[in-house]
């Protein structure tokens, strides 16, 4: 971006800007309302239509609280990690805290396929033959988790990556370390490694 180009898009940003003091609000004080009811009859007949110093207030309060546009800055926050690929990022572990089993990245939840509406509403469904989503179907076991992640994308489709995988499951039970975190681990480990780039969680290439 050039220099003309910021200067111009600053100038924009300003132009948009509400100015918090241009906006006219004087709430009108309990004492003054009060006031003018005891002197003047028509209030006194229709009070319900005047307006209560305490929703004055109200609105003032809620034009203070609109942030200005642009003044506030937040640390990026990437949207990749809304994708079940986020458990191959290397930050994962610590930012997630339910781990590799956490029911936001883990799970076979179908989004083509209607929630049971007793669940949804908090209650049992008790009907064998319901034919809706529930959520003690949406978990995944430990196989199917590290089946999930092992063969995830585009890495999972090679025969080398592959073949890479079973050896390292291989080793590992030799050990006798087939605990499924640590499983994980290694598999988001050996996936980084092989596709030799951090932040290609997608796998798409
Ligand atoms: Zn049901």
């Amino acid at each position: 971006m050039s220099k003309m180009d910021l200067e111009s898009s600053d100038a924009s940003s300003e132009e948009y800007s509400p100015e918090p003091a241009a906006v006219p609000v004087s709430p009108i004080p309990q004492s003054q309302s009060s006031e003018t009811s005891r002197t003047n009859l028509a209030d006194d007949l229709a009070p319900e239509l005047q307006p209560t110093a305490e929703q004055q207030v109200g609105v003032s309060e809620a034009v203070k609280a609109t942030p200005s546009s642009g003044t506030t800055f937040k640390p990026y926050e990437s949207v990749l990690k809304n994708f079940k690929g986020y458990r191959f990022h290397p930050d994962y572990p610590r930012e997630v805290q339910g781990g590799y089993r956490s029911l936001t990245f883990s799970h076979q939840i179908d989004p083509n396929k209607e929630l049971c509406r007793f669940e949804v509403a908090r209650g049992v469904c008790n009907d064998s033959s319901c034919e809706y989503q529930h959520f003690r179907d949406m978990a995944v076991s430990d196989d199917a988790l590290l089946l999930q992640m092992g063969l995830n994308g585009k890495p999972g489709t090679i025969a080398e990556y592959r073949q890479g995988l079973r050896d390292i499951l291989q080793q590992m039970r030799n050990d006798g370390n087939l605990e499924t975190e640590a499983v994980a681990t290694r598999v988001a480990q050996y996936r980084r490694d092989f596709v030799q780039d951090r932040s290609n969680i997608l796998g798409l290439i």
